[in-house]
């Protein structure tokens, strides 16, 4: 059993202190949000999980805050952005600085527990040369950005897993493995993919599975990838036996359709399928724009929580719809009735940047401005209104906080 726990969590507390050094603001960090603080709805309300349990949390339960992005995608101005940065931090550094795109969400990144993140590009590790659309590398940079933000759980199952072939891939595990994160989503083998990474604190186990239902390259091209593309036979088997190491089984999916906020029937029968495996938690990403957020309660009676798309977390993705993502947070909480999922809450994101495609940064909804939204480089419309539509036309009410309602 792969295992992570909350010593993961101090070592990326250590690592933070030490990259203190060098500080580069956002294009416009100044900015204020005029919305009033959210709370979230229906706070305290336990949802009955397949580990069932009714009892709202109380102190002295086990609680885990979990926190799950979308897609990081780090097109050609996205890390050119980053190299300008480097440059121009305290002590210039060589290579790459992305860690101020990141500033104003990071309180909330490092405030979970276990926080999780599909890397949507792959790291292939050092002597891969940069490269963006279609065939995107991302520098190593990067990989020290995300863990200095606070993720400790990486996913690496999606459609560009392939774009640096599978020397890239086993690249990108080489370049993982000896970091303070768990990552999810290539696997060497059968056998290394049945052998579940499970994160653990507080006596509270949570299983972490990944696969794609989407490739760029055929999976029969490599000899790896072919672990990871969704079936339901090794899904069934992964979970079957994730089920018996931990207390919550969570799965990312990449899947669905891109740009568009309707489910393929595809995505609503793999839910369905995970859903009837007993898998707690189902994390999808693929589309580029949030999707919708439910409870599915398979024929079986068993039942999920599925957010159907994240979108992007971070992107030079067009649209004005592909700028606004978001991040699922929920806690696990483990008392003497069980384990459930409580707390389920939307915070949704935005990625700004400017019209010469720069000043890149992600911001949590409500910490965005105004003034910052007329200004935004994406395609119209580009007003805070219209940012926030694309949550509240798609994500039903019972997961947002207050001022989006
Ligand atoms: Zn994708």
């Amino acid at each position: 059993m792969k295992k992570i726990t909350d010593i993961i969590k101090r070592a990326l507390i250590g690592m933070l202190c030490l990259s203190a050094v060098a500080l580069v603001a956002c294009s416009d960090t100044a900015s204020t949000s005029t919305q009033t603080d959210a709370q979230s709805a229906d706070a305290s309300a336990p949802v009955e999980t397949n580990a069932q349990t009714e009892e709202p949390k109380e102190e002295g339960d086990g609680v885990v805050t979990v926190i799950a992005a979308g897609d990081n995608l780090v097109h050609e101005s996205v890390y050119k952005d980053a190299a300008a940065r480097a440059r121009r931090v305290t002590v210039p550094t060589k290579g790459y600085y992305f860690d101020s795109m990141y500033d104003p969400i990071k309180d909330i990144v490092q405030a979970a527990d276990l926080a999780i993140i599909n890397q949507e590009s792959q790291i292939c590790g050092e002597g891969y040369k940069a490269s963006g659309y279609p065939s995107f590398c991302t520098p190593v940079d990067m990989g020290t950005a995300l863990m200095n933000v606070g993720f400790n759980a990486i996913i690496t199952a999606n459609n560009h897993m392939l774009d640096m072939g599978d020397e890239g891939l086993l690249g990108t595990v080489n370049y993982w493995k000896d970091k303070p994160v768990i990552q999810v989503g290539i696997d060497l083998s059968e056998e290394e993919g049945d052998d579940i990474a499970v994160f653990e604190q507080e006596g509270i186990k949570i299983a972490l599975l990944a696969y794609t239902d989407v490739l760029n390259i055929s999976a029969s091209s490599s000899d790896y990838a072919g672990y990871t593309y969704y079936n339901f036979r090794t899904a069934s088997r992964q979970v079957e036996k994730a089920k018996q190491v931990a207390d919550i089984v969570i799965v990312s999916i990449h899947w669905g359709e891109e740009n568009t906020f309707e489910l393929t029937s595809s995505q609503k029968d793999i839910a369905n399928q995970l859903a009837r495996l007993g898998v707690d938690v189902i994390l999808g990403h693929h589309p580029h724009v949030v999707q919708s957020v439910e409870w599915i309660q398979a024929n079986n009676g068993n039942k999920s929580l599925c957010v159907y798309s994240l979108g992007n977390f971070l992107s030079n993705m067009s649209g004005s719809y592909n700028t606004v993502g978001m991040m699922l947070q929920f806690d696990v909480v483990k008392n003497d009735s069980g384990v459930s999922i409580q707390d389920v809450q939307v915070i949704p994101t935005i990625t700004y940047y400017t019209t010469s495609r720069s000043g890149y940064c992600v911001y949590p909804l409500k910490k965005f401005s105004k003034r910052l939204a007329v200004t935004h480089g994406c395609n119209a419309p580009v007003s805070y209104d219209a940012f926030c539509s694309y949550i509240t036309d798609n994500i039903s009410e019972e997961f947002l906080t207050d001022y989006l309602k």
